[in-house]
């Protein structure tokens, strides 16, 4: 490979500068940090569900001159000078996320994937109108009601959950509370649940009570993208998307709407929610938008749904509890109470270990949330450095032992190892 295609590659990783030459005569301790950071990932695998490695050609947008222009405003509609090549920039990303997702419009200046849920609100509904989503304790997302996120504070929210006999989205559920609260606005998508709504019944009960369908797959953006997951777009009124987590672009979000909610969602971006946007993120937003319209990118979306599934019967091999049985997408989220073990503990031993995965509180969870009785895993990252299905069923093999009570040098030796033969350029 040459060092072109290695920089334009959307699944490469080689040449991550850990800090440049400015940055440690001028900062030699934000330096150091940056150095033992990059030396921190390069011996461990990181499974962490929303991480990713952010492809080296959108990293070298993000550091371009956009990084400094003010363009507060839209395309052709600026607040300020000197906007002509933004505004290029920014109708570049608009097109290929349009194309990408076949969506009728889109936004790619939230800069978050919370931010872009808020002005997903705010263009739909006032404060106090009522929201139908995911409990947060099954699987939403703070944006999905939490009283300490400004959703709780400004909605009134509903949960839907799963069923405890086989973990899947309760529909049952979802229509009886749709019919008995009339909601304004009803949100599918989950940061822990491994499998995928189902669009076409969600939007019939949307229809049925008059309410906006809000898709939430900041998760699964890079498996809609890919082709890899079904598409929400031709179902939801509003989508919020992440440009981070499987895209391997910046950290942001993205959303994407009808013809009709175009102005309203433009307009609850800015000037309603947010400033000037940050323009070297939308040029990086739109370099991933259009590594993900390559056939290697879904191959590598692909590969992290056939890496996770084998990661989720490795894990059940061990003795964990795949939640649903296994999984969809990037992600697995197992109860590892059966090994007698909580999440937490879970976490701990594997991060000694140098496995990092996150505790995960499941449905009807008996345990504490500070304990939780599960982890949640992804394989994004580790897909994004070369590994495939049969790592990813080691490492659930290596989860296993750490939990069984097994001693944790030799598993941590075996990290390493695999963590070296993979660290190209982490
Ligand atoms: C990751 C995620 C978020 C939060 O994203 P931020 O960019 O950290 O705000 C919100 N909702 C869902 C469904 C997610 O997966």
């Amino acid at each position: 490979m040459t060092v072109t295609d290695a920089a334009t590659s959307p699944t490469a990783t080689r040449g991550r500068p850990a800090a440049s030459e400015a940055l440690f005569r001028a900062d030699p301790q934000i330096a150091d940090l940056l150095a033992a950071e990059a030396e921190r990932r390069a011996e461990s695998i990181q499974l962490l569900a929303g991480e990713n490695l952010t492809s080296p050609a959108v990293l070298a947008a993000l550091t371009g001159p956009l990084i400094d222009k003010y363009a507060e405003g839209y395309p052709g509609r600026r607040h300020h000078t000197g906007c002509a090549l933004a505004d290029a920039a920014e109708l570049l990303a608009i097109d290929r996320a349009r194309a990408l997702f076949a969506a009728p419009h889109a936004n790619v200046q939230p800069r978050s994937v919370t931010s872009a849920m808020l002005a997903a609100y705010a263009a739909l509904l006032r404060p106090g109108d009522g929201v139908l989503a995911m409990s947060l304790e099954h699987g939403g997302h703070l944006s999905c009601g939490s009283r300490a996120n400004f959703s709780g504070r400004w909605f009134e929210f509903t949960g839907y959950g799963v069923r405890e006999q086989d973990g899947l989205v309760d529909l049952d559920q979802v229509r009886d509370l749709a019919r008995r609260h009339r909601p304004k606005a009803i949100v599918a998508g989950s940061i822990s649940h491994p499998r995928h709504p189902d669009w076409a019944a969600f939007r019939e009960i949307a229809d049925e009570v008059d309410a906006y369908l809000v898709a939430a797959v900041a998760q699964t953006t890079g498996l809609v993208a890919a082709g890899a997951a079904p598409s929400p777009v031709p179902f939801a009124d509003v989508t919020v998307a992440a440009t981070h987590k499987l895209l391997r672009g910046p950290r942001g979000g993205l959303l994407l709407c009808t013809a009709e909610l175009a102005e309203r969602i433009d307009r609850a971006v800015f000037p309603f929610s947010q400033g000037g946007a940050a323009m070297n993120e939308v040029a990086g937003k739109a370099v991933a938008l259009a590594q993900a319209a390559t056939a290697e990118y879904r191959a590598y979306a692909l590969r992290t749904v056939s890496g996770a599934r084998a990661l989720a019967e490795g894990l059940a091999e061990a003795g964990l509890r795949p939640l649903t049985g296994g999984t969809d997408t990037h992600l697995v989220t197992a109860d590892v109470s059966p090994l007698g073990v909580s999440g937490a503990e879970a976490e701990r031993r594997c991060a000694a270990a140098g496995l990092l995965l996150g505790k995960c509180a499941l449905p009807y969870d008996p345990a504490p949330p500070a304990e939780a009785s599960g982890i949640r895993l992804g394989t994004g990252t580790v897909t994004s450095q070369g590994m495939g299905p049969a790592e990813l069923a080691e490492i659930a093999g290596l989860v296993g032992r750490l939990l069984a009570g097994d001693a944790a040098a030799p598993v941590a030796q075996r990290v390493r190892e695999l963590a070296a033969a993979y660290a190209d350029g982490v």
